[in-house]
Order: C-alpha cells, then sequence, then structure tokens
C-alpha cells in the first residue's frame, strides 16, 4: 500500500498543504477515460488545463499528497507566462512574482558584463519572472480543481502501466491498496527519475555532465535589485561559479559549484553551507547580514532526450522526456511548451480529426525543440563547468581576457530559454505566401504580442483553437472563406475569425481588432487587405498569406490536421 508522507514539508516561507488522498473505496467502479496522467508537476497539470481547454477530460495522478519541496524552477520566461495565461493562471504568478530583465556577471569581483533581456512596450509580460515552483504548482492545481473535466487524484501512484493497440492499463497504488485505470492514452509526466520510462526499457540520449552546484534559499533582507547575478572565478571558490537570484517572499537563491572531488553529501553539511553563504556575502559586501536557511539541494547537469516522446499510446513530456541543465532556466519553462503542444494535438487525435500523423508530429516537433535546447545549453553548461581540460583553458582565457578587452563579454550572454519554432514541420502549409514576407512570425514561429490599449493585447483575444487573423478593411469576410470555415467547424474544428484593421465590426468575424495604430498590421508584415494568418491551437503560425482565398485556407486546414 502506497503511504506517501502527510507531514507538511518545512519551508519558512511557503505554508505547504497536505491534501486528502483519492481512495477507491469512496468512489464507483472506474470506466475507461479518454486521458490518464502521471504527475501532478507543471507538464501534467498544464497537459490536463491544456486537453480541458479543447474539451478532453483527464484524470491526473499524484503519488504524493502535497506541492513539490523546495523552490525548484524560479524564473519563468516570458512565453511561459503567455501560455500560462492560456490557462487562466498568469494573473496569479504577476501578482506575487518579481520580473526582470538584467543579468549581471563578474570575474573576480569586477563587473565584465550586463546582459539586457529584450523588453518592448508590446509585451505583456517581462522578459522573465521570478517565483518559487510551489506557488506554480499551487495556481495550477486550483485552476485543475476548478475545472469539471479535471480530476486530480492525490496519493495515488502508478507503479505499472500495460499497453494495448487502442489503450492503456495501469495499476495504481493508494493509501488504501491498488486499484485499475484504462486509458485511451497514458501521458507520461511523472519527472525525471520516470518508472514509466524505466518500466518500458527506454533509453535516453545526450550527455551529463561532471560537476555538482549546490542550491540554497536562505531568507536574508539584501537591497539588491531583482536581477540576475553571475560571479565566475571568485577569490571564495577559485575556478568555480555562483549564481544568485532574488525570489519572492525575502528569499534569495544562492547556487555555487562545488569544487572537484567534494562530494554531495559534505557540500550540504550545515557547516559547509554556512561557510559558504557566509563567504559569499562577504565577497558580495553583506558579511554578517543575517540569514536563515530555508532549503537546500545537489544537482549536476544532464542534457538528455528520449528520441520519440510517442510510445504506442504512452506519451512522455516535460522531465519525463528530457534532462535539461538548469542554467538557462529550461526545465518548466520548456515543460509548458511540450504541454501547450501535447493539449491540442491529442485532443485533436482523440476526436478523430487526424490520423496518427498528428501525435507523430508532436513528437518531431517537441523532440527537435529538446535537440535545440540541448545543443543550446551544452554552450552554457560547458562554459559554466568545462567537461575537460581544453575547455577550461578556453573558458580561463575568456575569463581573463574579459577584465580588459571588451569583445569577449558577450561571450558570457546567458542563454534563455526561448520558444522553439516548429520551422520545418510537417504541419505547414507549403503553398502559402510564408518566403514572401519581410517579417511577423514565420512558418512555426509563436505569435508575436502586440499592444492594443491600456492593459489590451493580441494574445488576450487568441487561443484555445485555430485562430484566423484576417486583416481587411472591408466591411465583411468573404462568403467563400466563411463556407470554408464552416465547413470545418461542422467536423468539429474550432475556428475563430479575427478582423484586424477595421474601425467597425466586420460581418462574418467573430471579433474586430481596429489596430488603429497600424502596429499589428506592421508587426505581422501586412499591409494591404486580404493578407491573413493561421495560428494553430498552440498559437504558432502554420500557414500565412499576402492574399487569401478559399482554396488556400482549406489547404493549410488540411495540411495542419493530416487525415481530416
Ligand atoms: C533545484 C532546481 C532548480 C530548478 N530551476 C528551474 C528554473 O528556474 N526554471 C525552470 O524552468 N526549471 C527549473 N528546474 C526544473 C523544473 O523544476 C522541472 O523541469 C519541472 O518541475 C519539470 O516538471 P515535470 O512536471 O515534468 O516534472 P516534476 O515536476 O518532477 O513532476 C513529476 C510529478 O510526477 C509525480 N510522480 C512521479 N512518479 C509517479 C508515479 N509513479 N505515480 C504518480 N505520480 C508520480 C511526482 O510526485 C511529481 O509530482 C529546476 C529544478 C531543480 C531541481
Amino acid at each position: 500500500m502506497h503511504q506517501p508522507t502527510t507531514t507538511p514539508r518545512p519551508s519558512i516561507y511557503y505554508p505547504y498543504e497536505v491534501f486528502q488522498p483519492w481512495l477507491p473505496s469512496a468512489h464507483p467502479a472506474q470506466t475507461r477515460q479518454p486521458v490518464v496522467i502521471v504527475g501532478a508537476g507543471p507538464s501534467g497539470m498544464v497537459t490536463a488545463l491544456e486537453l480541458a481547454r479543447h474539451g478532453v477530460a483527464s484524470v491526473v495522478l499524484s503519488d504524493e499528497q502535497q506541492f513539490s519541496p523546495g523552490s525548484r524552477a524560479i524564473c519563468f520566461t516570458r512565453r511561459s507566462m503567455e501560455i500560462l495565461q492560456q490557462v487562466g493562471v498568469s494573473d496569479r504568478m504577476t501578482a506575487t512574482g518579481l520580473p526582470w530583465r538584467f543579468g549581471n556577471s563578474f570575474y573576480r569581483g569586477q563587473r565584465v558584463f550586463r546582459m539586457e533581456a529584450p523588453h518592448d512596450p508590446d509585451d505583456r509580460f517581462y522578459p522573465i519572472l521570478n517565483i518559487q515552483q510551489p506557488y506554480m504548482e499551487q495556481y495550477l492545481y486550483e485552476a485543475c480543481a476548478a475545472h469539471p473535466l479535471v480530476d486530480v487524484r492525490w496519493g495515488n501512484r502508478v507503479t505499472k502501466a500495460d499497453r494495448y493497440d487502442d489503450h492503456v492499463t495501469t495499476t495504481v497504488d493508494t493509501p488504501e491498496g491498488e486499484y485499475v485505470l484504462e486509458a485511451e492514452w497514458l501521458v507520461a509526466a511523472d519527472g525525471g527519475r520516470s518508472g514509466i520510462r524505466s518500466q518500458l526499457g527506454l533509453q535516453m540520449e545526450g550527455a551529463s555532465y561532471e560537476g555538482f552546484f549546490v542550491i540554497a534559499d536562505i531568507r536574508i533582507d539584501l537591497p539588491l535589485p531583482t536581477e540576475r547575478l553571475a560571479y565566475f572565478d571568485p577569490p571564495w571558490n577559485p575556478g568555480n561559479t555562483i549564481l544568485m537570484h532574488r525570489e519572492p517572499h525575502g528569499i534569495w537563491r544562492v547556487d555555487y559549484q562545488l569544487p572537484e572531488g567534494e562530494t554531495p553529501e559534505e557540500a550540504l553539511r550545515p557547516e559547509s553551507l554556512k561557510a559558504r553563504i557566509d563567504a559569499q556575502l562577504a565577497m558580495i559586501g553583506f558579511g554578517g547580514t543575517p540569514w536563515e536557511m530555508d532549503w537546500s539541494s545537489v544537482y549536476s547537469a544532464r542534457t538528455l532526450t528520449l528520441p520519440e516522446f510517442v510510445q504506442g499510446r504512452v506519451v512522455f513530456t516535460g522531465d519525463a522526456a528530457h534532462l535539461l541543465p538548469i542554467f538557462g532556466v529550461r526545465g518548466a519553462n520548456t515543460a509548458f511548451q511540450d504541454a501547450q503542444s501535447l493539449g491540442w494535438h491529442l485532443a485533436y487525435t482523440l476526436k478523430g480529426l487526424a490520423d496518427a500523423r498528428l501525435m507523430a508530429s508532436h513528437s518531431d516537433e517537441r523532440v527537435g525543440a529538446a535537440r535545440e535546447i540541448i545543443e543550446e545549453a551544452g554552450k552554457s553548461t560547458r562554459f559554466m563547468t568545462p567537461p575537460s581540460r581544453g575547455f577550461r583553458l578556453l573558458r580561463d582565457a575568456v575569463l581573463s581576457l574579459s577584465l580588459t578587452q571588451a569583445f569577449v563579454r558577450p561571450l558570457y550572454h546567458w542563454r534563455t530559454s526561448r520558444p522553439h519554432e516548429y520551422t520545418h514541420s510537417l504541419l505547414n502549409c507549403p503553398g502559402d505566401d510564408n518566403a514572401l514576407f519581410h517579417t511577423g512570425p514565420a512558418h512555426g514561429a509563436p505569435p508575436r504580442n502586440i499592444c492594443l490599449g491600456p492593459d489590451e493585447y493580441l494574445l488576450d483575444h487568441l487561443g484555445g483553437g485555430f485562430d484566423l487573423l484576417y486583416f481587411t478593411e472591408g466591411p465583411a469576410v468573404p462568403e467563400t472563406l466563411l463556407a470554408v470555415v464552416r465547413r470545418w467547424r461542422d467536423k468539429g474544428v474550432s475556428i475563430r475569425i479575427t478582423a484586424v484593421g477595421a474601425s467597425t465590426p466586420v460581418e462574418g468575424a467573430d471579433q474586430t481588432l481596429a489596430d488603429g495604430t497600424g502596429q499589428v498590421r506592421r508587426r505581422y508584415g501586412v499591409s494591404t487587405s486580404g493578407g491573413a494568418y493561421l495560428l494553430r491551437p498552440d498559437q504558432h503560425t502554420c500557414a500565412r498569406w499576402l492574399t487569401l482565398d478559399a482554396t488556400r485556407l482549406e489547404a493549410a486546414l488540411k495540411q495542419a490536421l493530416p487525415g481530416a
């Protein structure tokens, strides 16, 4: 019998709640579910919320009865916030989170580089928002609990998954014993140590780096702005790297690399933690400032991915599908993009709106994203923890040159998580005008947000299905286009038509955005009436035209939903 701990996790800033376990005796016989999701972390919950947005019910199983321990993910990117806006939790995040856009790199006590992440008036969200993972999980859970299509079951541990051609049977252990739950699809969102991945004998590809980092969250009052601080080769930890981040609720993260040969056990001894944190505070001019430890942990960098995320009726997502280094804040941020993608691909497959190629495309797109991140994150990791003497020599040369030579300083640039563009996706329309555009989100790119007025942005009006942005100053959407849209809607495909550019409501459009400043047209590269963008339900562009007609729209929808 599975008995998760019911003692609230210790924390000096987050009041952990212990939820009641879901017990099979209190529920009637279980029917086959469309989707069972293993894991109530960020991946599992955002997948459930995305599925629900597309009308698909899911059961989310968590082996725990409370949110994850420690701060874990603290830095959330703009694209993550746009995804969280879609599932209704961005306001909660921004209400308590700390936005930032500057990073500072120091070498031997001297600041050698100040990074500025781009932010313009068209962005609703800052490049990065800092907030601790348990808060983010709480907001997601509250959204799940409020949704009739999401059934979160605490204290339910999946011990076995048996795959069949058209369903998966899971064995679930609870505090009062086992029950069996069948699903048409099983989503393995069970984290980096995925038991389902092991049970299916799947191997990840990539590299694990030597060298350990300690993460320590301390409560301390430091009169410093919310900016990322990176210290290379500091006197108290020669040759190694220290990162510092401000978190909400008076917490700071101190993240330092261990000297070669030191074990995680040695590093986590209270006296060792204290000596190092004191040394870091002294170095930045705050020696003697009182502080209190909240949580500490040790990690090492890994860049690993499964080569296929879809394995029959089992789909891997988030950390279960890939393990990415913490530098560059990849894990949860990538998990959100996986979930947003998986939600619509799986929902449309379940509804019979596309054939097996849609899920295969999801796997190709997200494995491609993981590989791109691995390539980029590998560079940061090799800079932080040089894997060989050669890399160390090169890194040290950059560091010492940076004191006198400005040109090497941008090499410190911190490659933060950015959304992957599905440039070569099968779902992109080959016969459109993509190549003729001079600007705007190209094939596979996420949309560009645009400020439309006080606290009003383009992305507030999009999402939840296919979006057709139709640029027109005319009075009506042509009847031939409306006929195509009606046919697809009749099949069950959600398509919203947004007319952009007319000052009065355009007939046939679901909504009209006047675009009084012309900014949407400028940023989307459409200067004449009749141009259009087709965005997939995850908001990525799959077709765009300088002139749209019914045949072209039909072709794009067929391409985006293979087999429909
Ligand atoms: C110290 C640290 C700092 C980090 N900082 C950042 C950051 O700043 N930004 C960022 O983007 N990422 C960061 N990450 C990574 C981020 O925390 C993870 O990538 C993210 O939590 C992955 O989400 P997930 O849902 O895929 O997996 P998890 O969060 O691991 O969730 C998996 C869930 O599955 C449950 N589970 C496991 N097995 C079973 C089972 N058999 N049955 C039922 N339930 C099961 C677990 O209890 C858990 O709730 C950090 C991670 C760590 C450890």
